[in-house]
This record gives structure tokens, sequence and C-alpha cells, in this order.
């Protein structure tokens, strides 16, 4: 709590950096144009941010290309990336608080979340791959005939990097972490709503180190910097988190260049709960899997199957303990959740719930609004859901939670498993072997047991099905920013 009490107010909250940074320059748009970052627990502009479009990022990736292509930093020996890496982390570390409430004025979400969650895994995310930069190497390869034959693993070239609003610090780590490692450059567009902490985190990239060029960020709107980069001839992959909506526009436009691509997408993941378990935990589980950051989150415990011998009781936890959450302002020490990030997701969320409460599901708590100034939204359980309904089925990306029963294994399985998404999954039991034969089932790039949200620096993390494809994180991470180049020597 002593750390808490440093974070710095609103009020006296530097801002710093609201230009783009291309080649090492911090600029203003080419249009001179810019776009207000608002306070969503207030409503109130933060600040005027300058708004990249075309022209901007047509520069961005010249000067990215520049540096891919003739700069230090693919060509540096890769343990100096892997130092400059770990300077940039320790700078970070260094402006936590200031940054942590950087974090919660731009994007609502409570200060003590971002101070004690978000910044602790990017830093690790990025020391976890500043530990890579030396550690990426081929093989040799006994082929047929006389010849010696070795594999390179060479960085794929210019990183196109699209983030959303949702996790901005724990993004643009996640991002940049496994891009600076295998030596390539950057060019990045964080989301509308939050640009401020990754023009700050790119700040001080250029304190610890990192050449011009090397890392540029284009803040600006989707359709006119994101879609810039996703089309540039100079960029070589495109790497992007957000809705599958968007990414099906991307992949499209990406298809012109032949663009390598990673998604990260949504998800409508299954929080399963057996009878046999220790349900003091599940509930909890059940209540973070939903909740944390809002419940913007992609791999959100949206749907909450819970055995019918134990379903009343259960629900009656779930509901009481989401009664109590505390919702309100992201500075108060108190607060567990703030509001949502901008009026359009709590548009969307506020018609969910209509939508839930439209086609008979019980509401029995929440589904409405808190006070009338921000986007806060109560913590909300929907009861007696049936799986066709659309809160059953689609991403909400906010505080809603719906509760189904289930009966048996095989028919569970078939439920969880029927959608079009598989980010995640989580099953709560005391029997080690159903655990694992429920790992086994679910078509998920992650399953927890007996746990939720737990994340490592070192374990991939990525989607079946339309959640995504490629990994972020741990060894997998680094593929995607990678090629391998086959050297075939004749020995004779
Ligand atoms: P989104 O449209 O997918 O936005 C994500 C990022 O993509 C933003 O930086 C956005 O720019 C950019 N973008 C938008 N259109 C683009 C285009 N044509 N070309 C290139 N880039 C483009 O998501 P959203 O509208 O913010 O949120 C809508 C829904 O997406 C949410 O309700 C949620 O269901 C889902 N979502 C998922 C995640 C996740 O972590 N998987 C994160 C956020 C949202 P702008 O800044 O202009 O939007
Ligand atoms: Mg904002």
């Amino acid at each position: 709590m002593a750390t808490l009490a440093a974070a710095p107010k609103p009020a006296s909250l530097p801002i710093h950096q609201t230009q783009l940074l291309i080649d090492g320059q911090w600029v203003p748009a080419k249009s001179g144009k810019t776009f207000d970052t608002i306070n969503p627990a207030t409503e109130e502009v933060i600040a005027q941010v300058a708004e990249g479009d075309a022209a901007d990022v047509e520069a961005a990736v010249r000067a990215a290309r520049r540096a891919f292509d003739e700069g230090p930093w693919p060509r540096m020996n890769a343990r100096d990336r892997g130092r400059i890496m770990y300077r940039l982390a320790d700078l970070i570390e260094a402006e936590i608080d200031e940054l942590a409430a950087l974090e919660a004025l731009d994007n609502g979400k409570p200060v003590s979340d971002a101070r004690a969650g978000d910044i602790p895994l990017a830093l690790d995310t990025l020391r976890y791959y500043a530990g890579w930069a030396d550690k990426i190497h081929g093989q040799t390869i006994p082929i047929n005939g006389n010849y010696f034959c070795y594999t390179r693993r060479e960085p794929v070239g210019v990183a196109g990097q699209i983030i959303p609003w949702n996790f901005p610090i724990l993004m643009t780590a996640w991002k940049w972490g496994p891009a600076l490692a295998a030596g390539c450059t950057i060019v990045m567009k964080p989301a509308e709503q939050t640009p401020l902490t990754c023009l700050r985190l790119a700040r001080l990239a250029q304190k610890a180190g990192v050449p011009d060029g090397v890392i540029n960020v284009v803040p600006g709107f989707g359709p006119t910097a994101g879609a810039a980069i996703v089309k540039h001839p100079g960029i070589d992959k495109v790497a992007f988190t957000g809705s599958g909506e968007t990414a099906q526009i991307i992949m499209r436009q990406a298809a012109d260049g032949l663009k390598r691509l990673t998604f990260e997408l949504g998800g409508k993941s299954p929080n399963i709960v057996f009878a046999d378990a220790d349900l003091d935990a599940a509930a909890v589980g059940a209540h973070v899997g939903i909740y944390l950051n809002q419940g913007q989150c992609c791999c959100a415990g949206s749907r909450l199957f819970v055995e019918d011998a134990i379903h009343e009781k259960f629900v009656e936890r779930v509901v009481e303990m989401s009664r109590k959450r505390k919702v309100g302002d992201p500075f108060d020490p108190a607060t567990e959740q703030g509001p949502q990030v901008d009026r359009a997701q709590f548009d969307k969320i506020m018609g969910y719930i209509e939508s839930g409460k439209r086609e008979g599901a019980t509401c029995a708590t929440g589904g409405k609004r808190v006070g009338d100034r921000g986007f806060f939204i109560e913590p909300t359980v929907f009861t007696n859901v049936k799986d066709e309904m659309a809160i059953a089925r689609e991403e909400i990306f906010g505080p809603v939670l719906s509760v189904l029963k289930f009966s048996d294994m095989d028919e569970l399985i078939r439920r969880a498993n029927a959608t079009t998404f598989g980010l995640a999954a989580a099953v709560w039991t005391r029997d080690v072997a159903r655990a694992h034969e429920v790992a086994k089932r679910l078509r998920a790039g992650t399953v927890w047991v007996n746990c939720y949200d737990v994340f490592d620096a070192a374990a991939p993390f990525g989607g079946f099905k339309q959640s995504g494809f490629g990994r972020e994180l741990g060894e997998r991470g680094l593929d995607p920013y990678l090629e391998t180049k086959t050297v075939t020597v004749s020995l004779s």
C-alpha cells in the first residue's frame, strides 16, 4: 500500500509525450491533426494526441526499413541487444508509480491493478525476451550426401504492430519483447483510446539506447493509420491484437503483400466448476475470471459452467461476491473495478445486458450503470442462461457473467467447445484424472486447472479457432518474428 500512496494523482500527473515518434524524432502529424484521449472515469479530455495517418506511416515505415536494412539493430552483438532491453525494463521499473497512474488515467483500470499486475508482467516480458536475444540459434542437419547443412534464424524484418486499449502497457511489451530480441524494427499503432503509456515507453526506449528508427509509434485511427501499416509494402509482418472483425479486414488487406500475420483475438471462455472442487477457490476464480480489468479481457471466463449438484449454492456465492465488488474511482486504493474504456464499449455492454433480459435470462445482480458520470457498470450475473442466447455466444467484453448448468461430462465438453472461439478455459475439480481429461478435450489455447488468469512471460498464449493464430510469450512467441534460412555447403 505504501507504493500506492506514492502514485501521483491525476491532476499532478505530467503527460510528456503526445507526438509521434518517427526515426528518433518527436513530431506532429503531417496533417497537423490531433485527437482527444479521455479519462473514462470523468469523461474529461486528458490530452490532445497527434493523429497519424498514411503520410506519417509512410515516414515511419521508411525509418523502420532503413533501421532494419542498414542500421545497427539487427547487426549488433545479440547480447548487446539484450542489454539494451534489460535497461528499458529497468527504466520502466524506475517510473512504475507514474506509469501505473498514467495507465489508470487513460484506460480507467484501478491504479493498484496496473501497479501490481500489468506493469510487473510487462517487465517480466521484456526481461524474458532480453534473455532470449543471444539464444536464438539454428541447427546442423544431417542431410543425404556430402554436405554440411545448417539453419540460421534471422529477423523477419519490419513488424507492424497494432494493439488494443485493454492492456496498453502490457500489450506494448508483448509486441516489442520478441520483435526486439529477434532484431526486427517496429512501426506500432496504439489504440486511439489509450495512446499515452505506449508513447511514454517509447521515450524510455530511446533513453535505454534503442537506436533511432527501431521503434516508431504512430497513434491514430484504425481505418487510417492502422490500415496504412497493414497495406504498406515496406512492412514484412503484422501482429494484431483486437477484434475478429478487424482481423478479417487486416487479413484481406495484407493478402496483397503476402504479409506474415499473427492474431490474438477474442474469446468466450468456459470456466467449469465440478461439484468436488474447492468451492472457495472456485468462487474467487469465477469472480476474478470475469471481472478482472472491468471484464475487458480476451480470456475472460464469461461462460461459467456449474455442475447441477452445487449450482444453486455456488451461484449464490458468486452473486454475493459480485454485489460486494467495489466499483469506483480508479485512484482510490479500495477500488476493485473502474469504468469501461469508452462510451462505445459502455453502450455495447448495456446492449448485451438488455438482450440477456429480452431473451429470458435472469439478471441475478447488477445490470445497471453506476453513477451518471464516467462509464461505470455494475458487476452483472445472469442465471438461467441458454446456450443459444447472445450473452452465451458473443464476446461482451464487460463485467457480465453468464451462468450455465451441466450434469454430464460428454455433454459439458460438447457445449464448452460449441463456440467459434478457443482462447482459454478453466476447470475446477479435486479429481486429477478428470482435470487432465477436460484439459485435453477442450479446444482452447490455454487451460487453467484450479486457477484463472495465471500468466507468465515463459508460457505461450494464443488462440485455437477464431481466437487467432500464432502464439505470444514463451519460446513460441519468437517464431513469428523469425525466418528460418537453410544453408547447404558442398563438402565434395
Ligand atoms: P478493434 O477495432 O479490433 O481495435 C484494435 C486495434 O485495431 C486498435 O488499435 C484499432 O484502432 C485498430 N484497427 C481498427 N480498425 C483497423 C483497420 N481497419 N486496420 C488496422 N487496424 C485497425 O477493437 P475495438 O473496436 O477497440 O473493440 C471492439 C471489440 O473488440 C471489443 O468489444 C472486444 O470484443 C474486442 N477486443 C478484443 C481485444 C483482445 O484483447 N482480444 C482487445 C480489444 C477489443 P482504433 O484505435 O482506431 O480503434
Ligand atoms: Mg483514454
